[in-house]
């Protein structure tokens, strides 16, 4: 499902709206995330921090969690905005969980004049562990031990 410019550019902007909300105290960094599903609907998220700081949670999961938590996991389309002069980045563990709900749908990594770079799940992890490896390792295990199903599942990759 491709997207036209003005749609891409409104999905930006709704990431860039999200920054709003980010809850960023002791990195000043807001970040924002604009998650489209495959029925239009938008489900935003900003970074929310934590004293704890090991705690916090990136924008982009977020989105990608109020999305799941409604019952939406197909996805058209995610942006990202931040205030940086450069692409907003995701960061590994976002790109797993991109990852987990598709490896194709584009992903626009935005800068504030709505400028972008359209990737993908898969671009930005490549080699990344997705379901299917874990559904390829029970099919493994019906027919062979556990432990003849993990050495299965390396030697066939
Ligand atoms: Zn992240």
């Amino acid at each position: 499902m491709s997207m036209d410019e003005a749609k891409i550019t409104a999905l930006i902007q709704r990431s860039r709206d999200a920054m709003e909300f980010a809850y960023c105290p002791y990195s000043k960094f807001p970040v924002g995330a604009a998650l489209l599903t495959t029925d239009g609907t938008v489900f935003t998220g900003s970074n929310v921090e934590n004293a704890s700081y090991g705690l916090t949670v990136c924008a982009e999961r977020t989105a990608i969690w109020k999305a799941v938590t409604e019952g939406h996991k197909r996805y058209q389309a995610l942006a990202i905005s931040t205030n940086m002069d450069d692409w907003a980045s995701p960061c590994g563990a976002c790109r797993q969980v991109m990852l987990e709900f598709g490896k194709d749908y584009p992903v626009y990594l935005s800068k504030p004049d709505l400028s972008y770079v359209k990737m993908t799940p898969i671009e930005l992890l490549p080699l990344g562990f997705s379901p299917e490896m874990l559904h390829e390792f029970q099919e493994n295990d019906n027919e062979n031990s556990n432990e003849n199903g993990i050495e299965n599942h390396k030697t066939d990759k």
